[in-house]
């Protein structure tokens, strides 16, 4: 897959070095933004924008494919270690590439330290249980910890520095700053051969800006796009996205749990497999997959202990 925008047909010079600046310096990042936001960010008429998309998408004949070609894309899936043989379990055998992966949970619950531990497994051969290649992490809410990811290597018999080194941390400050280190992905992935993307969390800069019903549409609207991005990116790289999300009580709701993930059917929607996590007794976890195409209704007790993530020592 050739990524050079001059490569298109009627990109020159001129153009490609508008799209770069404008934050689309990837064919990729082209064929999954709207026309209408690469033209806002780049200053190129919308009529050249939806010329130079439709280039993009002949260049990657995005199009139809054979259920064989199909066959053959999924053979090729692989899946991380949790670290928890039970959890893995539930998941189909670990966390998979060419898939978006939503944990859900109250704070506390640990989908942090699990997206930390993946950054470690992930490194791993796939013989291991890893995905055997470096990890993308975009951290919204400054709590990625250094120390934990060396705690967790040492514990492994790992060797930390090399650990730590192969994982690429961004803070993202604002829903905005988000957007574009998502974007930035699709040159990132590829160079630096991540594996692993994670997103914790997805949704807070979003829920933190868009207050109110008046903004409501508009706030569904872009995380909707950068969900996208972020199931294109999986399935172009064949690599393990995982997002964190958080979740909101609905006091109006009488019946049933009024416990619901947060945003909406978006997310619902554009998530491969959602996992949700609950403190259990003893201070145990427990991960049930409450949507998926494929994985059965499952649940399964994990520990998070100095290792990462662990089975619990018996079945609770
Ligand atoms: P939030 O929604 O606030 O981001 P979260 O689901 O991401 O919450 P985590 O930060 O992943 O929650 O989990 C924190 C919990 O992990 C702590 O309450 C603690 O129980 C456990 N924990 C953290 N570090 C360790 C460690 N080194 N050993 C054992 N348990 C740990
Ligand atoms: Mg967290």
């Amino acid at each position: 897959m050739s990524s050079d925008l001059e490569s298109l047909p009627g990109v020159g010079k001129e153009l490609a070095k508008k799209l770069v600046n404008g934050g689309y310096p990837t064919i990729e990042s082209i064929i999954v933004s709207p026309p209408k936001e690469i033209s806002e960010n780049t200053g190129i008429g919308f009529d050249t924008v939806l010329k130079i998309q439709n280039a993009a998408h002949e260049a990657f004949n995005v199009g139809f494919k054979t259920a064989l070609e199909f066959y053959e894309r999924r053979r090729q899936m692989l899946r991380c270690t949790t670290g928890s043989k039970r959890l893995d379990e539930i998941l189909g055998g670990g966390v998979e590439t060419q898939a978006l992966t939503e944990l859900i949970g109250e704070y506390g619950t640990g989908k942090t330290q699990l997206c930390m531990m993946l950054a470690v497994t992930a490194q791993l051969p796939p013989e291991e249980g890893g995905l055997g290649g470096n990890v993308a992490f975009i951290d919204t809410e400054g709590t990625f910890m250094p120390e934990r990811i060396y705690q967790i290597a040492e514990a492994r018999s790992l060797d930390p520095n090399k650990i730590a080194n192969n994982i690429l941390v961004a803070r993202a400050y604002n829903s905005n700053h988000q957007g574009l280190l998502i974007n930035h992905l699709f040159t990132m992935v590829p160079e630096n051969n991540v594996k692993l993307v994670v997103v914790d969390s997805m949704i807070s800069h979003f829920r933190g800006e868009y207050i109110g019903r008046d903004n409501l549409a508009e706030r569904q609207q872009k995380l909707n796009m950068y969900l996208h991005k972020l199931i294109r990116l999986a399935e172009a790289y064949n690599i393990a996205v995982v997002i964190t999300n958080q979740v909101q009580t609905n006091p109006a709701q009488y019946f049933g749990n009024p416990i619901h993930p947060a945003g909406g059917n978006v997310m619902a929607h554009a998530c491969t497999h959602r996992v949700m996590i609950k403190k259990g007794s003893q201070g145990t976890r427990v991960a049930r997959v409450i949507d998926s195409p494929y994985l059965p209704d499952k649940q399964a007790y994990f520990i998070i202990t100095e290792k990462g993530i662990e089975d619990t020592p018996e079945k609770k």
